[in-house]
């Protein structure tokens, strides 16, 4: 049950699911992305064809999902959802592709997790929307060519440097999804506020989009903890102070760290001399997986220049010892 995680609850689901934006308008930040999207859109509807495949990548919680729903909406067709690991077979992607309607959605999350017999079965299907299929066995057996409707492969990952290149060239779209500024995030906060119907004050949705880690799906995680607090321990109405004591209690530091984030600067700080030090190590000596520091951790601790990534490992920084209230340690 953390705040900083990629997996999600059940009730958080359902909870994503109301708190997605439907259409591009609604969709906060994100300009380039937006603003490139919307021009292909466009372009595909006047001419009545499948939009080209997309590629969307960044780390966890940052609106990936929800954009490929707003493509297909804006769009005016389907979409289905699978993930890489969840296609198991060839059959398995086979049966979905079959299953698609002309120029429906195809949305494959974690899509660098395919596996790679699979993956061969999607070449001709993104590049010619056909199916190639073998039947029989032995000096018998043959290829079959299927023909598939056109549709539009949004592939989202976190982990774009894993995809192989033949996949990833098979994308005409790829975009970057950036972190989210401290106003948008204030602006997701209240807009979630509003369909919770739930009141806060300004600078209560202030304060959570600060300590949110640039990620809408933070906030609104933050958000729902708050207003537990809120109705508890006040009239019901998020403000500041029982913002900052939520938090506090959660221990969701003023930049948004938790207490994962702290043991592994902590680690690398005390026990590793301020690195250079490998992410197993640091992994093994907080008791991580090393995928999910690299993942979900790891990302924001950089891009605030907490972290420098070294050919030698994980460094720590100045400000980071600062933050933390450690002396910075010597180098050697
Ligand atoms: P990802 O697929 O990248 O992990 P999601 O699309 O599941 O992220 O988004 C996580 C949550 O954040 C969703 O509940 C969604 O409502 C919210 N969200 C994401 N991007 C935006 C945005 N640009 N504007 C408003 N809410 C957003």
């Amino acid at each position: 049950d953390r705040i900083i995680s990629a997996n999600l609850m059940m009730d958080e689901q359902t909870m994503e699911f109301s708190l997605r934006p439907r259409y591009l308008a609604e969709y906060i930040g994100q300009s380039q992305a937006k603003e490139n999207l919307k021009v292909y859109i466009e372009a595909a509807k006047m001419r009545k064809e499948a939009l080209d495949h997309v590629l969307l990548y960044g780390p966890p919680g940052l609106g990936k999902t929800t954009l490929s729903n707003i493509i297909a909406n804006e769009l005016g067709v389907n979409m289905r959802t699978t993930s890489g690991p969840a296609i198991e077979r060839p059959g398995d992607l086979a049966a979905i592709l079959t299953n698609l309607q002309e120029n429906d959605v195809l949305f494959i999350d974690e899509i660098h997790r395919l596996h790679r017999t699979v993956e061969e079965v999607l070449y001709p299907a993104m590049e010619d929307f056909a199916l190639d299929i073998i039947i029989g066995k032995g000096p018998s057996a043959r290829s079959v060519r299927l023909d598939l409707p056109p549709f539009t492969l949004v592939g989202a990952t976190t982990r774009v440097g894993l995809l192989s290149s033949p996949l990833r060239d098979r994308f005409g779209v790829v975009s970057r999804l950036e972190y989210y500024t401290v106003d948008e995030l204030s602006y997701i906060v209240s807009r979630t506020a509003d369909i919770l119907q739930v009141q806060i004050v300004g600078e209560a949705s202030r304060e959570i989009g600060m300590r949110s880690r640039g990620t809408p799906r933070i906030a609104n995680r933050l958000l729902k903890r708050v207003r537990d607090f809120a109705q508890v321990k006040g009239d019901g109405i998020i403000t500041t102070d029982i913002t900052r004591a939520a938090l506090s209690s959660i221990q969701v530091d003023p930049l948004g760290l938790d207490e994962i984030d702290h043991k592994m600067l902590r680690a690398i700080i005390l026990s590793f001399q301020g690195g250079p030090v490998g992410l197993d190590t640091i992994a093994a000596s907080i008791g991580e997986e090393s995928q999910t520091i690299e993942d979900v951790y790891e990302p924001y601790l950089l891009q605030i220049g907490f972290l420098q990534r070294t050919p030698r490992g994980r460094m720590i920084t100045d400000a980071a010892c600062k933050h933390l209230g450690l002396p910075t340690p010597k180098r050697s």
